[in-house]
């Protein structure tokens, strides 16, 4: 029945584990560490895999399982892993993917973290990764080879809002067998799902829209069911794919790496994400509606030099039609004079926030070339769109006039 419902129900109810007959509208927090049975054949069962139930949590907990078939549910996917943060979700998925002397493929335009973990942990463990510039199909079709073992890009990289050309890339994908790895943190399952467009994994750091207003941190990692782990070129996926067929990717995922690095969320912090999820809908498509209204004054602002929101964009307009169903999502970023401009309207702020995350209920603006990027080297800056002059804004949910007079007071005060 859950399968069937609209986006808007399907992150109102979940299955929940039924406990002693009592019936919580939400899942409650099971703040437990461990679970307890009454005989040693019903643990003994549990442990051999022939009956369900929960033992640990950093392996499994009630609040935890019912989130994640939640936030599966709306993927449309065959399974969900949910961890202590969106980093985590990355580590997890690229872990389960990868053995020393593989290559990977990414876009130059992703999020600071995960270009870390990228260059200063995974390239120390024997992979090579390739960035390229991901709008181009061409450059990546070069880059693959026969080691290549995953493309990973995001939907609405930030903060130059840069979006690729999903279908092409999953075509190409397709054409060499390799699985396509998307960072949905931006578009939520709200603008986009992943599974209609042939992505094989999807994650989201929940930290973001997801929960809705910086309380926690989390993330997540979904199997469309898309890509078919049977044929995938890595043993212990190979292994898992004897036993469990489709879900070789998930089991793995779960059962090698989730449980043995131990990147089991809160309970406590999954319960709030449960929460937030049910007005995910509502809050993009006023986020979208907000961010619209903003660009479109910063546009016209005298002092701003240039505009980024995919919805003004010739070329990206297109792409946000045919993936993210019309909504441009709730980043906006915009070039003033120079770095004293930005610096000195963030200052004059008196409602938006400076704060370095985005999707709150808050408006928040930041200079990321002085904050996220302040370790990349110049040119580096350039590529990821962290230029001097440019601030970020993750727009939030107060009234669109309330946010605009206070950008033009940041903008027009000296
Ligand atoms: C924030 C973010 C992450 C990392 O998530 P955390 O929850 O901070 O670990 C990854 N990708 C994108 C696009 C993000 O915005």
């Amino acid at each position: 029945m859950l399968n069937d419902l609209k986006f808007e129900s399907k992150s109102i109810y979940s299955d929940q584990p039924d406990i002693n007959n009592i019936k919580p509208s939400l899942t409650p927090v099971y703040n437990n560490a461990a679970f307890y049975y009454d005989t040693a054949e019903e643990i003994e069962n549990i442990f051999a895999g022939r009956d369900f139930g929960f033992l640990y949590s950093r392996i499994s907990n009630p609040t935890i399982l019912s989130f994640e078939k939640k936030l599966s549910n709306l993927e449309n996917g065959i399974g969900c892993i949910a961890t202590s943060s969106g980093m985590a979700a990355i580590t997890t998925t690229l872990l389960a993917l990868l053995q020393k002397d593989n290559e990977i493929i990414c876009s130059k335009n992703l999020f600071g973290g995960t270009i870390e973990l990228f260059n200063n942990v995974l390239s120390k463990f024997g992979i090579t990764i390739k960035y390229v510039n991901i709008t181009d199909i061409d450059e990546i079709k070069n880059a693959i080879t026969e080691n290549t073992k995953l493309i990973f890009f995001e939907t609405i990289s930030n903060p130059n809002l840069i979006i690729p050309d999903i279908c092409g890339i999953v075509n190409l994908a397709k054409k060499n067998n390799i699985p396509v790895i998307v960072d949905s943190t931006v578009t939520t399952p709200y603008l986009f799902n992943g599974k209609k467009f042939g992505v094989s994994i999807v994650i989201h750091s929940t930290t973001k829209y997801i929960t809705g207003n910086s309380s926690i941190i989390g993330g997540a990692l979904i199997d469309t069911g898309n890509y078919d782990w049977t044929n995938y070129n890595n043993p212990d996926v190979k292994k898992f794919a004897q036993r469990f067929g489709h879900f070789a990717f998930i089991s793995h995922a779960k059962k090698y790496i989730y449980q043995n690095i131990g990147v089991s969320p809160a309970p406590f912090n999954v319960y709030l994400q449960n929460l937030g999820i049910e007005t995910l809908a509502l809050r993009m498509e006023k986020h979208s509606a907000n961010a619209l209204k903003l660009a479109e004054f910063l546009t016209f602002h005298k002092n701003v030099k240039k505009v980024y929101y995919p919805l003004l964009d010739k070329e990206q307009i297109k792409y946000v039609k045919k993936y993210f169903n019309n909504l441009g999502g709730g980043i906006v970023s915009f070039e003033l004079e120079n770095k004293e401009a930005a610096f000195k309207f963030i200052n004059n702020l008196k409602l938006a926030k400076n704060m370095t995350n985005i999707g709150d209920t808050r408006t928040l603006v930041l200079h990321p070339a002085s904050t996220i990027f302040a370790d990349f080297s110049s040119e580096n800056k350039i590529i990821a769109g962290a230029y001097d002059n440019l601030v970020r804004v993750s727009v939030g949910l107060e009234n669109i006039n309330d946010i605009i007079n206070d950008f033009e007071r940041g903008l027009n005060k000296n």
